[in-house]
């Protein structure tokens, strides 16, 4: 599943590609996974591409288009407007194709004129202005559970998943189990250091490579996780081997000795 880092790549790897360009009549092969009136898309000029925690926004004449990907969704664009297997939707541009599809059929795809429910409903951008050591600190107060899944809340903070943050708790030296409320004040500062430094050093560096829900990133380098997926290898600080835990059904891999 793309995170933050992958998906604003994407964007700002598709905004270079399709921005003032002129989008065609959509083909559609999957309604279901369409919201709003794709009839009103052709002809339309693509004025910019912008990335709302994991949503993935084309902005037109007073409309977008919002694309959500979930754990299996694709955007490829490529120089054919055949259908794969399985794809959703099509969108020509200027002699290009955009193939959004998802073989679970989970990923979404919304025509709307106003994007300001779909933000409401995110918590913040970890990489933006509105993201301080304050927010993060007054967030973790008023949360119950533990701090893994407080990561991954996207009505906090948005574009973090499973990955990242097994990521970033590994850097911030805290045990994925802990309560939220648990932390101190140098924990909470570690923390926040550790979400700002992890995802941009994985935006440096492409993102991961696990993932092919796309061919708008190259592939030349890859941020390689230290811990995640990594049961039983050495710890690169201490050689303990990474042991893997489920938190929320989800595969939580940490080092048992760094991580108090
Ligand atoms: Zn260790």
């Amino acid at each position: 599943m793309p995170e933050l880092p992958e998906l604003e790549i994407l964007v700002s790897n598709l905004r270079n590609r399709i921005k003032d360009k002129t989008l065609g009549r959509p083909i559609i092969i999957n309604p279901k996974v369409i919201s709003g009136d794709s009839n009103l898309l052709e002809d339309k000029m693509i004025k910019d591409v912008m990335r709302r925690g994991k949503w993935v926004l084309i902005s037109l004449d007073e409309m977008y288009i919002a694309f959500h990907l979930r754990l299996n969704g694709y955007i490829f664009l490529v120089d054919y407007g055949e259908a794969d297997s399985y794809d959703c939707i099509i969108l020509p541009v200027d002699g290009e194709y955009i193939h959004f599809g998802d073989p679970r059929r989970l990923a979404q795809m919304k025509i709307t004129s106003e994007i300001d429910s779909l933000i409401e409903e995110l918590g913040v951008d970890p990489l933006s202005k509105d993201f301080t050591l304050e927010y993060l600190s007054k967030s973790l107060k008023k949360k119950r559970g533990n701090i893994k899944t407080f990561l991954m809340d996207q009505d906090i903070i948005s574009g973090i998943g499973n990955t990242y943050a097994d990521e970033i708790l590994f850097w911030a030296k805290i045990n994925p189990t802990r309560p939220c409320q648990s932390l101190s004040k140098e924990e909470i500062e570690a923390l926040y250091n550790s979400i700002k430094n992890t995802l941009e050093e994985a935006l440096k560096l492409g993102g991961t490579s696990t993932e092919e829900f796309t061919n708008l990133i190259s592939r030349e380098k890859s941020f390689e996780p230290k811990v995640h997926r990594k049961e039983g290898d050495q710890c690169p600080i201490c050689d303990t081997p990474i042991v893997m835990i489920k938190i929320g059904g989800r595969g939580t891999y940490y080092c048992p000795r760094c991580q108090k």
